[in-house]
C-alpha cells in the first residue's frame, strides 16, 4: 500500500547547468513504478519544476521557515516554495540541525507551516556516531520522532527518512540489521501514537551514502520503503540505478 519513493537532496549543488541531470533523469526514469522526488537548491526550483511539469518527477525544498511571511531575511515560508513548484519539502536535515542550530520543536512548527501550504514534510532523524556507540540510537531516535512530528501526521502529508549523521557523505553504512532495527522501530513508534493504519500508509526512508552498488540490499531490508540521496543524486546516471533498484524490490 506505500508507493515507494526515491527522493534526492542536492544541498547547495548546483547552477543552471546541473538542470540538464533533471532532463537525463526523466528521460532515463519517466516510467519509474517508484515515486521520484528532487530537491535542488531555492534558486533553481522553478525551472526544475517547469522541466519536471508533467513528468513522474516532482520537486521539492531543503527547508522552510515556519512563518507565512515576515522579517526573516534570507529565509523562505512553505508557500514560496509551494509556488515555486514545491510538493514538498525535507526538514531537519542533519546539516540544518548542526549548521543552523536546529531543534526539533522548530522542526515540528515547519512541518505544520509545509503542510498547511499542501506540501509533503520529509522528516530527517538520526543519531550521531557518538550516540550509536553509546548505545543511545532508539532513545534518540523515539525522542526525535516524537517532538519532530506534529499531530495530525498522516502517510500523505509526512514521510520519515532515517539518516544516521555519521552515514552522511562519508561512505560508510550501517549494517543492514541496524537499518532494520531503527526502522521497525520508527514503524512500531509511529503505530502507537498515530495508529495502525498511519504507521502502514507512512513512507520510512534510508539516508546515508546510498550508491547503486549498496541500494538493492537496503532496499531489501525490513520496513525500508525508499531513499533520501545526497551525492549519488547529483548525476542521473548514478541516480537512475538506485530508482531500478528501488523498483525492483
Ligand atoms: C543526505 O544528505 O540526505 C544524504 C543522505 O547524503 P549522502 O547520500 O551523500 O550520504
Amino acid at each position: 500500500m506505500r508507493q515507494k519513493l526515491a527522493a534526492g537532496n542536492w544541498k547547495m549543488n548546483g547552477t543552471g547547468a546541473v538542470l540538464a541531470e533533471l532532463e537525463a533523469l526523466i528521460q532515463a526514469q519517466g516510467a519509474a513504478k517508484s515515486e521520484l522526488l528532487i530537491c535542488p537548491p531555492a534558486t533553481l526550483l522553478s525551472r526544475a519544476a517547469e522541466i519536471a511539469s508533467g513528468s513522474h518527477l516532482a520537486i521539492g525544498g531543503q527547508d522552510c521557515h515556519a512563518a507565512s511571511s515576515g522579517a526573516h531575511t534570507g529565509d523562505l515560508s512553505a508557500h514560496m516554495l509551494k509556488e515555486a513548484g514545491a510538493t514538498a519539502v525535507i526538514l531537519g536535515h542533519s546539516e540544518r540541525r548542526a549548521d543552523h542550530g536546529e531543534g526539533s520543536e522548530g522542526v515540528a512548527a515547519k512541518a505544520s507551516a509545509a503542510w498547511g501550504a499542501g506540501l509533503t514534510a520529509v522528516i530527517c532523524l538520526g543519531e550521531t556516531l557518538e550516540e550509536r556507540e553509546a548505545g543511545e540510537t532508539l532513545h534518540v531516535i523515539g525522542t526525535q520522532l516524537a517532538t519532530s512530528l506534529p499531530d495530525g501526521a498522516t502517510g500523505a502529508n509526512t514521510v520519515i527518512a532515517y539518516e544516521p549523521v555519521w552515514a552522511i557523505g562519508t561512505g560508510k553504512v550501517p549494517s543492514l540489521e541496524q537499518i532494520a532495527e531503527v526502522h521497525d522501530f520508527l514503524r512500531a513508534e509511529l503505530a502507537t501514537r498515530f495508529g495502525a493504519d498511519m504507521a502502514a500508509a507512512t513512507r520510512l526512508l534510508y539516508g546515508g551514502s546510498v550508491k547503486p552498488s549498496n541500494a538493492a540490499e537496503i532496499f531489501a531490508t525490513s520496513n525500508v520503503d525508499g531513499a533520501l540521496v545526497g551525492g549519488a543524486s547529483l548525476k542521473a546516471a548514478d541516480f537512475a540505478p538506485i530508482i531500478q533498484a528501488l523498483d525492483a524490490s
